[in-house]
């Protein structure tokens, strides 16, 4: 797997960081994960920008222009063998002497970005739905930042792990805020509920689309507050993420969602997903 660090291209398996880079120590540092169908990266821009974001809010200067990413990220893709693939890239605040939570004066950030194989939902993941438990969050106020410290987002999902299945969603003060990691929409009622976008949640790039999309097909949706008790009444639970794209939440802890099986408007929902997809890689 070819690989980018700090301007060099080398295979990832020989890429080498200091000991000291901030990341390793603190977890000093943001990333983006961007899928890429038929060597095309999808929604480029809006990562980029997210990344931005990201990069503004821990007050790290971005390293590259947009255009520079892009060329980046294309060369990667293009060294790979896989057309369609997970682009990971990071930027962490680099390696400073000595250890010392306060920024450093002079710093040289750390660029890593490789790409994988893309691991696509399974069919039977879209026609049958995935499983979840609930949890408390128990991360901290900043997850608009899309921040390489996760070890709370870590712990949750492995809760998920252990009890065999796909995701662990989050409340907080008895609202629903998102999965460990991939935003989480409601349909009640016909209509298409998301959370509103806050410091408490990540954004991201697939809510976006999700959202636009209702927008475009007429589905009728609503940004707004939804308590714990709604996600429980809800007729369907969607889970969303650039690498699960949108999958039906068939059960929450015990109880089933709607009647336990994908909902029409789910159905709908990623039908005009995969149509987005094909339409974005004819042009
Ligand atoms: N929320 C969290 C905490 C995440 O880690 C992710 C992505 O992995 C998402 C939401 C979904 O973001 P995106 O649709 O940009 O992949």
């Amino acid at each position: 797997l070819t690989a980018f660090l700090n301007g060099q291209f080398a295979p990832l398996d020989t890429l080498q960081v200091s000991v000291m880079d901030r990341g390793f120590l603190f977890g000093d540092g943001v990333y983006e994960v961007i899928p890429v169908y038929n060597r095309q990266p999808f929604r480029l821009e809006e990562h980029l920008q997210r990344l931005e974001n990201s990069l503004a809010a821990i007050a790290l200067v971005n390293p590259y222009s947009r255009g520079r990413w892009a060329e980046l990220i294309h060369a990667i893709v293009a060294a790979q063998d896989f057309e369609d693939q997970s682009v990971y890239l990071q930027v962490t605040r680099g390696a400073a002497w000595p250890r010392n939570h306060a920024l450093p004066a002079q710093v040289t950030p750390t660029v890593l970005i490789y790409a994988d194989e893309l691991a696509a939902p399974l069919p039977a993941m879209v026609e049958q739905g995935v499983t979840a438990i609930s949890a408390g969050d128990i991360r901290w106020l900043r997850c608009n930042i899309k921040a390489t410290a996760l070890l709370a987002n870590v712990l949750l999902r492995q809760m998920a792990v252990d009890a065999g299945v796909a995701e662990t969603v989050l409340f907080r003060d008895g609202l629903l805020i998102e999965g460990s990691s991939s935003n989480i929409f409601v349909v009640s009622q016909g209509e298409i509920l998301a959370p509103p976008p806050s410091h408490l949640m990540l954004t991201g790039i697939t809510y976006d689309l999700i959202l636009e999309l209702a927008q475009q097909h007429a589905l009728p949706y609503r940004v707004c507050e939804i308590t714990e008790q709604q996600v429980r009444d809800a007729d369907e639970v969607w889970l969303t993420s650039s690498s699960k794209e949108v999958l039906a939440l068939v059960q929450l802890d015990d109880q089933l969602v709607g009647d336990g099986k994908p909902g029409p408007v789910f159905r709908e929902m990623h039908r005009h997903y995969q149509q987005f997809k094909r339409d974005v890689m004819r042009n």
